[in-house]
């Protein structure tokens, strides 16, 4: 549980996407805190669910992207102690088809609002100026692929980003690292693995299992199926947020992840014996992947050294990976809604 210091006022950027979403509530029912979510309402994110958040006296949201130059009076009008930027096109295969879309959010939006950010910083007092944090939300794959590797990337890795993806957001922390730099803005910078979980969109790998097994569909999978992934349980990714800024922590990074490292294959199939201890699934096991050609580009594996965030702070993650797939399941099966 965290220990409420100071009740914060936190602007939260694509707070309607899945990681966004579950943040938000994180704060909403753990702390006294204060949010402002604005959201473009792009296809991935969950309208239904944003709207019920309406009823909180604690929560507002604003339209608007983070591209566009009315994120200014956005930001003048609430005075927010932290800035944090979720907001993001996040699919790989999309990257790869249409990158535009890509360089203009990923880029352009994180660095109209670091611009905005930094301008409502300088004028701040100086107390003020101690409380306020810009936390960009990055991701491991900026420092690309592990080959077969036994290594781990750590927060002082280089970036060798493969996508059209990894390489907006690479860039984007760029921005946020140099404008700490040359600015001065205080700045935090978080790297996670891959996160599942409740409103995760659909296009996504395990919420795209769980759809196609309960359609009795086979599984596509890219290549042999061999690329490994450490999968964190969302909760668990926004409890190590909120943990770091609770803690007023500043100008750090830090890798989040909670060393399940699975391959691709073995996750279809365990997702399976989970889902088909549940409810009935027409399709056999052993007929359940569809091999398809394998996306460009594919990173093998990526895997996080997560020590500092062990060491420095109160947090560790409470769910293995069948512990969070059983909960996804309960999710998806109470639910019965994927947004697509
Ligand atoms: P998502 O695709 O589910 O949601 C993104 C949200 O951002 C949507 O609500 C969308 O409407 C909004 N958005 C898109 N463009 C916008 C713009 N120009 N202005 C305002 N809002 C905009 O993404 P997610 O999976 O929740 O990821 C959130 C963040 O976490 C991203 O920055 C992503 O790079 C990072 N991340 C994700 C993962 C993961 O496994 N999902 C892992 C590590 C890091």
């Amino acid at each position: 549980m965290i220990d409420h210091q100071m009740t914060k006022k936190i602007l939260v950027t694509g707070g309607a996407g899945f990681i966004g979403l579950n943040f938000i509530k994180h704060q909403l029912n753990f702390t006294e805190n204060i949010i402002l979510n604005i959201d473009k309402l792009t296809y991935a994110s969950n309208k239904n669910e944003i709207n019920k958040l309406k009823k909180n006296p604690r929560y507002n949201f604003i339209k608007c992207d983070i591209a566009e130059k009315k994120i200014s009076n956005i930001i003048f009008d609430f005075k927010p102690n932290v800035i944090i930027n979720f907001a993001a096109e996040t699919h790989v295969d999309n990257s790869i088809n249409s990158p535009n879309t890509f360089l203009k959010t990923n880029i352009s939006g994180t660095f109209n609002l670091l611009n905005n950010s930094l301008e409502y910083f300088n004028q701040l007092k100086h107390l003020k100026k101690n409380n306020f944090i810009f936390y960009q939300i990055s991701t491991d794959e900026v420092f690309g692929d592990l080959g077969k590797s036994n290594k781990k990337f750590n927060e002082y890795s280089s970036y060798n980003p493969s996508s059209p993806y990894s390489a907006t957001k690479a860039s984007a922390d760029f921005f946020v690292k140099s404008w700490a730099r040359t600015y001065k803005l205080p700045f935090i910078i978080s790297y996670c693995t891959n996160n599942y979980g409740p409103y995760q969109n659909k296009e996504k790998f395990i919420p795209n299992i769980i759809n196609k097994l309960l359609s009795n569909k086979k599984v596509e999978v890219y290549g042999d199926g061999n690329n490994m992934r450490d999968w964190i349980y969302v909760e668990d990714h926004v409890a190590a947020i909120s943990e770091i800024i609770e803690n007023s922590i500043k100008n750090q990074s830090y890798c989040i992840g909670s060393n399940n490292l699975i391959k691709n294959i073995d996750l279809v199939y365990l997702i399976y014996d989970l889902l088909s201890s549940r409810v009935d699934i027409k399709i056999k096991k052993q007929s359940i992947i569809k091999y398809v050609n394998d996306r460009p580009g594919h990173d093998i594996k990526y895997a996080l050294n997560t020590k500092k965030i062990l060491n420095d702070l109160n947090w560790k993650p409470m769910y293995n990976i069948r512990k969070g797939i059983h909960k996804t399941l309960e999710f998806y099966l109470h639910k019965n809604s994927f947004i697509s």
